[in-house]
């Protein structure tokens, strides 16, 4: 039936690395004209409700120009073809909460503020080409990068080189430096004499708010990251607190001057004040939501203001249970779960993000999957929530997270199914990017 049947072999996937020391060699290599045929014997496209068995994918270039039963036309001449065999074939991944320029917070190897004192910039950047090239070998073709840690628009510099070529990497939507107040990020807890870096732009005031914005949105930020919580802790009455950050009018300038531009506000906030002020300042996503109530879920749906929960990040380095910190990380997890629940059943629009940086890039991004139907979504909702649903948070409805004709050529296959089991979604065997294959590990069919 097919002419020239390429099964997809290692050796075979390496001659076709998107990855390239020339950027023009990489053009080349994948000129406008390149046709490929993906057979999938089983597609989860990213949309629909079911699956689909027996479907060929048409690639020219960087996009999906058809999607067909198998068989049902033949292929163009020259295309390749690329069987994956029995793997489940999915949309490329995206994850909507990551910090490249964050190495896990763990305490034995010096936290979160030895980053900013001791790393050299050059080594953040160079650790951050790692933890973005370890995105898309785990099948995330796409991330939005929610702030760099004291390391500046060091994003902007990754995406740009992930874009020409010269390292692999996803695609990516950055925000830059984020943005708090006075007393409200890190680094703190040193001698007010001494003067420290600080892991986001602090403002005071609604001028020096849009200034923030202003500036980070010209120095390439697509989205921008306001904290609007601080510090947490659990009260006499056994509640959670939070510290609140910016004031709505502050928030309401950045939010104004940013979309101005066209772009959206993602806001960091726990509960209570903080998070209200996000939603009455018209933040687009709220990230974490650790505790919603059922006033604050109402408004979310009205609004149409996106939930990135984040669930799995809170359950690493936990401290011990008997102290102040370890109280407030259970209840942390306690309420988690059940906002996210209340929002699911509520409708409000969730989308997946894992705070990956936030636990070290060595562990599986995936892990938020099975976070996400344990408390509530099916294994296909929590899968449309990391490409469809996260390609409609990022404005890109249709190009991304989808396998459909006008979409970008990114997939994945997994072996088994992710629907019975969403754990499947840890073994990534094959990832394509824009049309290239960046990796496969699938044995070859037949042997
Ligand atoms: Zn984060």
């Amino acid at each position: 039936m097919r002419s020239t049947v390429y099964r997809c072999v290692p050796v075979l996937c390496v001659a076709r690395l998107c990855l390239a020391q020339d950027p023009a060699a990489a053009s080349a290599a994948n000129p406008s004209t390149h046709v490929v045929v993906v057979h999938a014997r089983m597609l989860i496209d990213g949309t629909s409700a079911q699956p689909r068995a027996n479907q060929e994918i048409l690639i020219q270039g960087d996009r999906i120009t058809a999607v067909y039963a198998a068989g049902l036309r033949p292929p163009p001449p020259g295309a390749e073809i690329l069987d994956l065999g029995t793997a489940t074939v999915l949309p490329g991944l995206i994850d909507c909460h990551t910090h490249i320029f964050l190495q896990g917070e763990v305490p034995a190897a010096g936290g979160y503020d030895v980053q900013l004192l001791k790393f050299p910039a050059s080594y953040r950047v160079a650790r951050a080409v790692v933890a973005a090239r370890r995105a898309l070998e785990q099948g995330f073709t796409t991330i939005r990068d929610v702030e760099t840690e004291g390391a500046g628009y060091g994003d902007v510099g990754v995406k740009q080189a992930i874009n020409e070529g010269y390292i692999p990497g996803p695609r990516m939507f950055v925000s830059t430096r984020a943005i708090s107040s006075t007393g409200g990020y890190n680094l703190e807890g040193y001698a007010p004499e001494i003067v420290v870096p600080k892991g986001a732009q602090l403002i005071d005031g609604p001028v020096e708010a849009r200034k923030a914005a202003r500036e980070q949105l010209d120095h390439g930020a697509d989205w921008i990251k306001v904290y609007m919580t601080h510090r947490s802790w659990v009260d006499e009455q056994g509640g959670l607190v939070s510290q609140p950050t910016l004031t709505v009018e502050e928030l309401r300038a950045i939010v104004d001057e940013t979309h101005g531009w066209r772009k959206k506000v993602a806001c960091h906030a726990y509960n209570g004040i903080g998070l209200q002020r996000a939603l009455d300042g018209g933040c687009d996503s709220i990230e974490h939501g650790l505790e919603l109530t059922d006033a604050q879920i109402a408004q979310m749906v009205k609004q149409g203001t996106w939930l990135v929960p984040t669930l799995a990040v809170y359950y690493h380095d936990p401290e011990p249970p008997d102290t102040p910190g370890g109280i407030r990380d259970r209840k942390r997890v306690a309420v988690h779960g059940v906002s996210f629940q209340k929002a699911l059943r509520a409708g409000v629009k969730i989308a997946f993000g894992t705070d990956v940086g936030g636990f070290p890039w060595s562990e599986p991004i995936a892990q938020e999957f099975p976070r996400m139907v344990e408390f509530g979504m099916t294994p296909m909702q929590a899968i449309q929530a990391a490409t469809s649903r996260g390609a409609e948070l990022l404005g890109k409805r249709g190009e991304l997270g989808t396998v459909a004709p006008g979409a970008y050529a990114d997939l994945i296959a997994v072996a088994g199914d992710p629907l019975a089991d969403v754990n499947a979604l840890q073994n990534v065997a094959f990832v394509m990017k824009n049309g290239s294959v960046f990796r496969s590990t699938l044995r070859p069919a037949g042997n």
